[in-house]
């Protein structure tokens, strides 16, 4: 019975090994490209060589079965000799690999090197290297009637030693096939043992059946490996399917871990870029907006606008009714501007009681854009003007902005930031609740105070600070002392009045050095009038910022420069303002009490004009209460202020000595007088006066009674 492939005609035991193998060939190209895809394999390039090997044999057992010649059959037992050595390596690094511990090195290169002598001898052998001379033996008849070749010959000594090798090999493959059946993988090793044992038992039919009784059946060996061919390739795919799962599992887990992890980054990025209290776009994230906006600007000829906003009445509403409430009012601005806002416009928190506007692309036209940014902020001050409800109370917020336009050349993001804070410095001096336009004449006010910064930073050790001496007397004339002021004669622009450069000293923290350098100095000028014999009346007052009051170390400092000095605390008075009280007043209270154990006197200053209240005034170890100029300017002879008259009651009822402050005319001296204030300063009695000129003063004035008589109460 026969088949027909094209000419070639074959019987079923040919067709068999033909269909072997091209199942063979088909399993080696699929793992030589599973063997080379990343990550590559090498078990897999082992198996597929072997399934190359195992398909050559099959193919040259059919050039045997059907060779006519002698020649034919030793050509065709030489190939299957070649498939047979080659497989050795491959066989031995594929089990090993296999099963759990590789062959390498000196062990798989001991088995190349033999098959390498093997392949030589079947090279060059007359007849193969199975035998040592041979020719076609006769026809073997299968059940069915194929006829098939056979070869017949003397068995080669290299032929023999090949087949014990042969052996040699199976035992070590079986020996690692059970070890890893017992203590690995029962599967895989099960597996390995089946085909191994199928193929052991197919060369003991050809060794022993065939071979050594002389039965007429053909060789089996190409058909048992097929059980490899396919149980091997069965379990490497279903290791490399077990193997992709794992993959899929691990790239699934990778995939929802990058997630987690993106979003956890978008929530950082979110508390980086925005305010915690109001949840608008902080600092930075303004910065970053206002630069995108710029070059957009820059590339569309689109102008856009900066709006800086700044509450007016802030910093009062926190420091009396606390930060809860202070952070109540700061939502409820967040969410006003919100509202009031054009549809596009941003809106941040820079920071404190600041918020930012940016609107962009408003107008090609920078003056057009700079109408449209003006409405909207007089928009929004409009706005702010109206009383906030926080919990029970209504509150007067107000808020004053600056407006900038942008792009405008040769200027950043942060210097377009700048202007608008500099114009909104501008509607501040304005006079609160309004919006200003960045003019450039505004820059020149703004470097004159950046210049004004400077220059104070230099103006003590450039001795470009100086005092003046402004007198105190007591109603009947006595002098009580003198209050002293400071003065800058800056080296470019003059005489500064410290109602420009003390908020700057303020704002900069070069208020300590300074304040300690005027109480030094007074001091000093104390130590030399007394040793000179001057009578200035004992005493100078000189004024303290909240800013020093402040300062933990201000009362060891003002101590120890004091009795360094050699005067005693009770010679200097230290004039207050109602501001250093109201940040924390029990602070300041503490503070207030060791000054005055220490024997300072303290006043103050400029009462009537802050917020505190009398229950306050009364804790407080006051000696002197400074009535503010306002409060003097409106005493006329017609009509007597009231407040002037409360505030001496108050002083006097408190036991403090009540000091009138910038008493100008005679008229008002007589009405202080005849309400029981108690000291006068102004330019009735005299105008600050340098050193010189205030010695001059204190030599020429006629003294009429002592001092003492007034101030000790
Ligand atoms: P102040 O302590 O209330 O000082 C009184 C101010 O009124 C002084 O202004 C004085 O020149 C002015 N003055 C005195 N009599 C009259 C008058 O009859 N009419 C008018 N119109 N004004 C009068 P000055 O010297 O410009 O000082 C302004 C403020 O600057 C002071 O107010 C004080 O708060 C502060 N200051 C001055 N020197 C110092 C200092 O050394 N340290 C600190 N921290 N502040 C100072
Ligand atoms: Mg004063
Ligand atoms: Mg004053």
């Amino acid at each position: 019975m026969m088949v027909g492939v094209g000419t070639i005609e074959l019987g079923y035991f040919d067709a068999g090994l033909l269909a072997a193998a091209a199942v063979a060939l088909g399993v080696s190209l699929q793992f030589s490209v599973t063997s080379l895809r990343p990550p590559r394999n090498s078990m897999h390039l082992a198996f597929a060589i072997l399934c190359l090997c195992l398909a050559t044999l099959a193919l040259a057992n059919i050039a045997l079965d059907n060779a006519t010649t002698s020649a034919q059959a030793i050509l065709a037992v030489r190939w299957m000799c070649a498939a047979s050595v080659l497989s050795f390596p491959a066989m031995v690094w594929f089990v090993g690999d296999y099963t759990g511990s590789p062959v390498r090195g000196i062990a798989l290169t001991a088995v190349s090197a033999v098959t390498l002598v093997f392949f030589v001898a079947n090279l060059y052998s007359p007849s193969s290297l199975l035998y040592s001379e041979a020719r076609l033996g006769g026809p073997t008849r299968l059940p069915w009637g194929e006829v098939l070749s056979s070869i017949e010959g003397t068995p080669s000594g290299w032929g023999i030693t090949f087949h014990a090798l042969t052996y040699g090999v199976f035992a070590w493959a079986l020996h690692r096939g059970i070890q890893q059946w017992r203590h690995r993988n029962r599967t895989a090793g099960l597996l390995l043992c089946i085909c191994l044992a199928a193929q052991l038992l197919a060369l003991l039919w050809g060794d022993i059946v065939v071979d050594a009784m002389g039965h007429p059946y053909p060789y089996l060996d190409a058909f048992a490996f097929q059980s490899f061919v396919l149980l091997m390739g069965l379990s490497l795919a279903t290791q490399l399917n077990s193997r992709t799962l794992q993959l899929e599992r691990a790239m699934r887990e990778l995939r929802s871990e990058a997630e987690t992890r993106r979003e956890a980054e978008v929530d950082l990025r979110h508390v980086a870029y925005h305010d915690a209290l109001t949840g608008l776009p902080n600092r930075p994230r303004a910065l970053y907006m206002l630069a995108d906006m710029d070059a957009d600007a820059v590339q569309s000829g689109m102008h856009g606008a900066v709006l800086m906003i700044d509450l007016d009445n802030f910093k009062t509403i926190n420091d009396s009714l606390g930060h809860q409430v202070g952070d109540r009012v700061l939502e409820a601005i967040a969410d006003a501007l919100l509202a009031a806002a054009p549809t596009d416009a941003t809106v941040a928190r820079l920071g404190g009681d600041e918020f930012v506007m940016l609107l962009g692309a408003l107008d090609s036209d920078p003056d057009a854009a700079a109408a449209l940014a003006i409405d909207v902020a007089r928009h929004l001050v409009a706005r702010l003007a109206l009383p906030l409800a926080i919990d029970s109370r209504m509150l007067n917020v107000g808020a004053s902005i600056g407006v900038a336009v942008f792009p405008d050349a040769g200027k950043g993001p942060a210097d377009v930031l700048r202007c608008a804070d500099i114009a909104l410095y501008a509607a501040k001096d304005a006079g609160r609740s309004r919006a200003e336009l960045f003019l450039p004449q505004m820059q020149r006010a703004a470097d004159a105070r950046l210049e004004l910064e400077r220059g104070l930073a230099t103006a003590v050790e450039n001795a470009e600070l100086s005092l003046r001496f402004q007198p105190l007397v007591s109603c009947d004339g006595a002098l009580a002392g003198a209050e002293v002021l400071l003065r800058w004669q800056h080296p470019l622009l003059g005489a500064v009045m410290p109602a420009t450069f003390i908020p700057i000293a303020e704002e900069t923290g070069l208020i300590h050095g300074i304040g300690a350098w005027v109480i030094a100095q007074s001091c000093h000028r104390m130590r030399e009038w007394q040793q000179r014999g001057v009578d200035f009346g004992g005493r100078l007052a000189v004024n303290v910022s909240p800013w020093q009051l402040a300062n933990p170390q201000f009362v060891q400092q003002v101590e120890a420069q004091v009795r360094g000095a050699g005067v005693d605390p009770s010679a200097l008075t230290l004039e207050l303002t109602e501001s250093a009280l109201l940040d924390d007043f029990d602070a300041a209270l503490d503070t207030l009490q060791q000054l005055s154990a220490v024997g300072f006197r303290l006043a103050l200053d400029d009462f009537g004009t802050g917020y505190s209240s009398l229950a306050y005034l009364q804790r407080l170890p006051l000696d002197e209460l400074k009535i503010d100029q306002s409060f003097i300017r409106l005493l006329q002879p017609s009509t007597v202020d009231p407040l002037a008259a409360f505030i001496i009651d108050v002083g006097r009822r408190l036991g403090m000595l009540t000091v009138a402050e910038g008493v100008e005319t005679a008229e008002q001296k007589a009405l202080l007088e005849a309400l029981g204030c108690d000291l006068l300063q102004g330019y009735l009695i005299s105008k600050p006066l340098t050193e010189t000129e205030y010695l001059a003063w204190l030599a020429q004035r006629n003294t009429p009674a002592s001092a003492d008589k007034v101030v000790s109460r």
